[in-house]
This record gives C-alpha cells, sequence and structure tokens, in this order.
C-alpha cells in the first residue's frame, strides 16, 4: 500500500490523551497505520509516497456512530410524527420483517454512502435481520463495521416471521460471529445483540452475556429507552431496568447500553462502576423518548458515545448533526449553556466512540501505531468560517459538504467529495426501487399530508 503523506493542514485534531491540536501539521501514513503526527521526520518520507496538500484544511478521526440501524434505512418517512407505539407495531415492525437479504443489503449500502459522506469510518449496527447481507455491504464500503442480529425471544405483537425460541436466536448469533467476525481485514466484527426487555426473557439476556464472553466480544442494547420500558420492568420484576440489567449480573465493560434516557442516579453509578458504554441518540430521543442525563453521566465518568439511531428514528443519520444537537439540547434543558462543551462532544464522537466498540487502542484518535482513519474537512465556506474557534465550528457548525476525503484503514473512500469505494448512483437507483416494493410489501400505505393533484 506504501505511504501517504499529508501535508500542511491548518489543524490536525489529534483526540490525543492531551487533546493535542498540531496547526501547520503534517500526518505520514504507512500502510494502514499511522506511522507519526505533527513535525514529521524528513527521512522518514519515502520519494513515492502519495502527497497531498491540506492546506487550509482541517485533519481529524473519522467520526465513531455507535447506533445505526442498517435495515432501516430504507424506512426514512415512515416514521413521522406518530406515537411510539404505532412507530414500533405498524411501521417498523411490519416493514423490517418485510426485508429480504437483498433488501438488507441495499438498505445496509445507502446507510454507507450517509456514513461516508458524513465523515464516519466506524459504526456499530443497533442489531438487524441478515448480517451476512450487512457485512457484504460494509466489506464493499471499506469502512469499519460491528454487526450484530437483533433477538427478540418474547413479548407482544411481534411479526409471525420473528417468534423464534430463545435457542434458536442465540444459535443463529453465535453462527453470525463465527461466520463474519473479523472478516474484510478485520473491518468487519460482529457482536450479539438483545432488542429490548420489551421482547427478551431473562434467560436470553444471561446465555448472551455468557457467549459474548465466550467469545470474546461485546453485546448492545435499548436499555431504559422509553418511560413505558421502566414502568413495565418494574412492574413485572420490582426493579427499574438497569437495577434489573445487574440483578441478572450482565453489566460488565463489553455492553453498550443504548438511549439510556431513564436512569436513576445509583443506576449511574453502576454504570460507572461496571464500566457499561452508553450510546447517546439524542435526536431520535428528543422526538419521544425524552432527555438522557448526559451532564450527570458525563460528570461522574461514564464513557458516552453519540449514535445516530435508525434513519426512520432520526431521519438524519449523520454525526455531524448529531453532534450539533449534542450542543444544544443539555444547555436547554438544563438551563447552562456551560456544560456538555464541544470538545467532550468531539470525544464522544471519535475516541470515546472507539471505546464503546472495544477498539480504543486501535483507533479513533490520530497517533503513531494507530489505525489510518482520518477525515479531512475544508472549513472554507459560509457555513464554517470565520475560524476564531476551530473545535467549536467543528461541532457546532461543520455540514455534511465540509467533509471533502475520507481514509479508513489506510484507502481512500472519498477523496475530493467523490465515492471511491461505492458506485453512488447506483445505489440510489436500486434503493427507490426497493423501498417502494418493501412498502408494498408490508402493506404500508400513509396518509396524504396535503391534497395531491396528479397532474
Ligand atoms: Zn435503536
Amino acid at each position: 500500500m506504501g505511504q501517504i503523506y499529508i501535508r500542511n493542514a491548518s489543524y490536525i485534531v489529534t483526540m490525543d490523551k492531551n487533546g493535542t491540536v498540531y496547526s501547520n501539521g503534517d500526518i505520514l501514513i504507512q500502510d494502514n497505520k499511522i506511522l507519526s503526527v505533527g513535525k514529521i521526520d524528513p527521512s522518514l518520507i519515502h520519494e513515492d509516497a502519495q502527497k497531498i496538500n491540506a492546506h487550509d484544511m482541517i485533519i481529524m478521526p473519522g467520526l465513531v456512530n455507535t447506533h445505526v440501524h442498517t435495515s432501516q434505512q430504507l424506512e426514512r418517512g415512515l416514521g413521522d410524527d406518530v406515537s411510539l407505539l404505532t412507530w414500533l407495531a405498524e411501521r417498523t415492525f411490519p416493514y423490517e420483517s418485510s426485508l429480504t437479504e437483498e433488501d438488507s443489503y441495499i438498505s445496509t449500502l445507502l446507510c454507507m454512502v450517509e456514513q461516508i459522506r458524513s465523515g464516519v469510518t466506524a459504526f456499530t449496527e443497533a442489531g438487524g435481520q441478515f448480517v451476512g447481507s450487512m457485512a457484504k455491504a460494509v466489506t464493499e464500503a471499506g469502512i469499519r463495521g460491528i454487526l450484530s442480529k437483533s433477538s427478540m425471544d418474547c413479548g407482544e405483537g411481534l411479526p409471525e416471521i420473528w417468534k423464534k425460541t430463545t435457542q434458536e436466536e442465540l444459535d443463529v448469533q453465535e453462527d453470525n460471529v463465527k461466520k463474519y467476525n473479523n472478516t474484510a481485514d478485520g473491518r468487519v466484527r460482529v457482536w450479539f445483540a438483545l432488542r429490548t426487555l420489551f421482547n427478551n426473557s431473562d434467560e436470553l439476556v444471561v446465555r448472551t452475556k455468557e457467549l459474548t464472553d465466550k467469545y470474546k466480544v461485546g453485546y448492545t442494547m435499548h436499555v431504559a429507552e422509553a418511560k413505558d420500558e421502566v414502568e413495565y420492568v418494574t412492574k413485572v420484576k420490582g426493579v427499574p431496568t438497569v437495577t434489573h440489567l445487574h440483578n441478572l449480573g450482565v453489566l460488565d465493560k463489553n455492553l453498550l447500553a443504548v438511549h439510556t434516557v431513564w436512569l436513576t442516579n445509583e443506576e449511574i453509578d453502576l454504570f460507572k462502576k461496571y464500566d457499561v458504554k452508553v450510546s447517546h441518540n439524542p435526536a431520535s430521543a428528543m422526538r419521544v423518548l425524552g432527555f438522557a442525563k448526559i451532564p450527570q453521566m458525563l460528570d461522574k465518568g461514564v464513557c458516552v458515545s453519540i449514535g445516530t439511531d435508525g434513519a426512520a428514528s432520526s431521519n438524519r443519520m449523520t454525526m455531524i448533526d448529531e453532534m450539533w444537537v449534542t450542543s444544544l439540547i443539555h444547555k436547554g434543558w438544563r438551563l447552562d449553556p456551560t456544560i456538555v462543551k464541544a470538545e467532550q462532544i468531539l470525544k464522544m464522537a471519535t475516541i470515546d466512540g472507539a471505546r464503546s466498540m472495544l477498539a480504543d487502542e486501535s483507533y479513533g484518535s490520530l497517533e503513531p501505531g494507530k489505525k489510518a482513519d482520518l477525515i479531512l474537512i475544508d472549513p472554507n465556506d459560509a457555513m464554517m468560517m470565520p475560524m476564531h474557534d476551530p473545535i467549536a465550528n467543528l461541532v457546532t457548525a461543520m455540514r455534511n459538504t465540509n467533509v471533502k476525503s475520507v481514509l479508513c484503514d489506510g484507502k481512500w473512500i472519498m477523496k475530493d467529495g467523490v465515492m471511491i469505494t461505492l458506485d453512488e448512483k447506483d445505489i440510489l437507483q436500486e434503493a427507490k426501487s426497493h423501498a417502494d416494493s418493501i412498502r408494498k410489501r408490508a402493506g404500508l400505505v400513509l396518509r396524504d399530508r396535503f391534497p395531491i393533484v396528479k397532474c
């Protein structure tokens, strides 16, 4: 693969332990790893290195999105302005259960286009249906993904095709780990996933945790997501969600808990004690779930990352927008403009995202020895200028269009705004026709919001 030498960047935001930012710095990449950052010893640079002039640009680690429903990408627009129950039972369950393997592949490809265009180089799947299709799409896209199957073995209202026994759900996940974990040069990893306590028996939860330890992988779950969920668990189990998971003995450092809106202060302490990781999805939570106690979690040292959720929940699958929303909502509900600062948000979206994916030794910051996952940002437009405070600008002013190039595992996957690994035009065409046919198959008919006059 050789060397890539990117020089003369206005700023290199490394996200290392000290938060080092280099001005007018360079970065040297050897194969798929970072060799040197900052001021580079000229003797390290090979004559035939690919040289990139990053004058007036910002370089930072690729963004890490810790909650993505790849299987909901073609469902965008089917979940707006409805109650949570309608969203779930009348839209999302019928839609997702109508997907074929091919639909899941196209859905994931479209999702990858959106991720790459918004500067993401690593993501965690929330739990979909066809891990093989997702793995194929992620392998082709060139980014990193932790994939999993959504597992459910109980609960009301599940589509017939999803009614599985505990053993069946464990078997298929175990099989996925064996088949796809650590494929595509290690870019594709496979974890276990639990949907929610509405649809997961205690046996499934406990045996899932046992299997994650056996295979040395993580697991992810929607935890204390909705008020209804915590009330339901309290009624059935006698204690709220996180306390119940603690009683089952499954809180651990390899759990990536998603949303975590309805936690007591004692439950936040449990997260800290067991080093449970949190994926904060502010836009989707704002719709219906509520305000997660992110300021308290950060104060207590809980590892918090950011996720976009699915396209049917937050509509914008972009970490850039999600960082902006994160910068606003906690200040708003706490009436305190000094909390959840831009530098904390950048950490959540990079190195702490990598930590949540149990991969902070490998990526999430720009340091020698780490994987070459980075993005080049051009801030020279009316949306991002001037640059009095570049860190604040990255969080509160940057748009997708400022992301010009994306490098993952030492390979360009977008260069100067052009997708390298994926045929974007073709994917958009395929996505249109697949989305229409899934909607029809699922029997979803939406009311017209305005009278439509055919011409
Ligand atoms: Zn989710």
